[in-house]
């Protein structure tokens, strides 16, 4: 193999040092994976260097850190036998090179230590288990048993062992193998990726947070539908995100059909990613038609219907959020809102735009209003031109209706003008549901625009609502 230098990767100081506290300590030791991958890529600068080094990671760690400014605490991971130090503009990660061998039902390897190469064999792709010295003798060779050079110049994504082996030990490494295809723009080598779909039940032992993490990746990638198709392609899907893999079809019934969803989906999520790098605003256009497979129907006269999918699909939102371990935060709520609305500006584009219904959407949609309008542009995939461009320009006077009304009645952040305590003190009312009754009748009168978004407007409004009510007005009420 033609010897291969790359010091000029290694030019931060920080490979200096670990390269002197390796020598004091005695040890061999290499930078190793994403780091080297992404500098023979021309990739932006990482900031996370993964070490390895023929020894204890650990000591190695403790020697870098004690020559290091500060002396900043090293994180030890006894059981990984790993151990990390952060400073102000990196995260360095020490382990020692290792042999593994894994049992069937886990992804916790027997280890062993072994040789550079021994780990460069566990290490998931032949592109990731590229090697830089930090040895005096060879300072910055670059160490490449399993052709990942080659493998980076071709695009290919493979396995250093048999892929069969690969998955199987551990079953992350099959969606870690997507999410670089997605990443990377790579192709997965076809030994690799029937593996994969052999093996694809293999992922059930992977917890939903690593799952998630991997989503994440793919989702954020540049046109997600890479990655999504090959979830699909492998039949990976159906296990991680069964609810997607339930859109994909096509039904006919007496010459009617309806689009696939799935795919429509994925040109949504491509869509979007075009316009916005807001990962939650992604999962919402992932997720935006999820309750379209339990809601199917045919009806004789009307065909192909999803009653109520936005409003089951939001419930599903919350289900898999959970199955996932994701966070069941306002995330959550934010997507599951984004689902539940997602036709509504739809709707409204395609009557004669009335102000109230604007005003509605704005009051519903509040300060996500643009991004639920990003989404349904997003939505529009059809490929007839015509429909297109009528669609478009549907969006664009909604949004300029958006535009006129928010400066007019300032809806988008609602704050009732009267006040229950004055409601009570107009009428000298004890706590009851009348206050409830007119605070909202008050509401409404605005949203359908009876009255104006303003104080006088809505207190007048109010005295009548009351005495429609039956409520005697207190005298002393100015
Ligand atoms: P990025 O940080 O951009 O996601 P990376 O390649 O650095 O990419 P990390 O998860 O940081 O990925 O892992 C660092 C290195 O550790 C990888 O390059 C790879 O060599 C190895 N690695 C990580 N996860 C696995 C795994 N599940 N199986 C085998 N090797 C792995
Ligand atoms: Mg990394």
């Amino acid at each position: 193999m033609l010897r291969q230098n790359h010091k000029k990767a290694l030019q931060h100081p920080i490979f200096e040092l670990i390269s002197l506290a390796a020598k004091e300590l005695g040890l061999d030791c290499y930078v190793i994976g994403g780091f080297v991958r992404d500098y023979l890529l021309g990739r932006s600068d990482p900031k996370d260097i993964d070490i390895v080094t023929v020894g204890s990671g650990i000591e190695l760690a403790q020697q870098v850190a004690s020559k290091l400014e500060g002396h900043p605490q090293v994180s030890v991971f006894k059981n990984f036998g790993t151990a990390m130090i952060k400073t102000k503009d990196l995260e360095l990660e020490f382990v020692g090179a290792r042999k593994e061998s894994y049992s069937r039902d886990s992804r916790k390897p027997v280890v062993e230590n072994g040789t550079l190469e021994d780990d460069q064999k566990r290490r998931d792709f032949t592109i990731n288990a590229l090697a830089l010295s930090l040895n005096d003798a060879n300072f910055g060779d670059l160490l490449d048993p399993f052709n990942g050079l080659a493998d980076l110049e071709k695009q290919c994504i493979r396995t250093p062992l048999a892929p069969g082996i690969t998955f199987s030990d551990d079953p992350l490494r099959m969606l870690r193998a997507i999410r670089f295809a997605a990443q990377l723009n790579f192709t997965i080598q076809l030994n690799s990726l029937e593996a994969i779909t052999e093996h694809k039940e293999r992922i059930k032992i992977i917890s939903g947070e690593r799952i998630v993490e991997e989503l994440h990746k793919i989702l954020m990638s540049a046109k997600p539908s890479k990655g999504l198709a090959l979830l699909h392609k492998t039949k990976l899907l159906a296990f991680i995100l069964p609810e997607l893999s339930a859109l994909q079809g096509i039904e006919e019934i007496e010459g009617q059909t309806h689009k696939d969803n799935f795919w429509h989906t994925l040109e949504v999520v491509d869509n979007i990613a075009d316009k916005t790098d807001d990962l939650w605003l992604r999962w919402a256009a992932l997720l935006h038609d999820i309750g379209k497979a339990p809601t199917k129907k045919f009806h004789k006269r009307i065909g192909w219907t999803f009653h109520g999918h936005e409003f089951v699909g939001s419930k599903m939102v919350y289900k898999l959020f959970k199955r996932l371990r994701m966070p069941l935060n306002e995330k959550m709520k934010f997507v599951q809102k984004m689902v539940m609305m997602s036709s509504r500006p739809i709707v409204i584009s395609e009557e004669f735009v009335t102000d109230s219904a604007v005003r509605r959407l704005v009051f519903d949609a509040g300060d996500h209003i643009e991004d639920l309008m990003t989404l349904c542009e997003a939505d529009i995939t059809t490929k007839n031109p015509r429909k297109q461009k009528k669609y478009r320009n549907n969006f664009k006077i909604v949004r300029q209706k958006i535009v006129e009304v928010e400066e007019r009645d300032h809806i988008r952040n609602f704050q009732p003008p009267i006040s229950g305590e004055e409601i009570i003190r107009a009428f000298d009312l004890k706590p009851s549901k009348e206050i409830g009754i007119i605070k909202d009748a008050i509401k409404e009168a605005i949203l359908e625009g009876e009255i104006p978004n303003e104080y006088v407007a809505a207190k007048n409004y109010m005295i009548k609502k009351g005495i429609s009510l039956g409520l005697v007005l207190n005298e002393e009420f100015e």
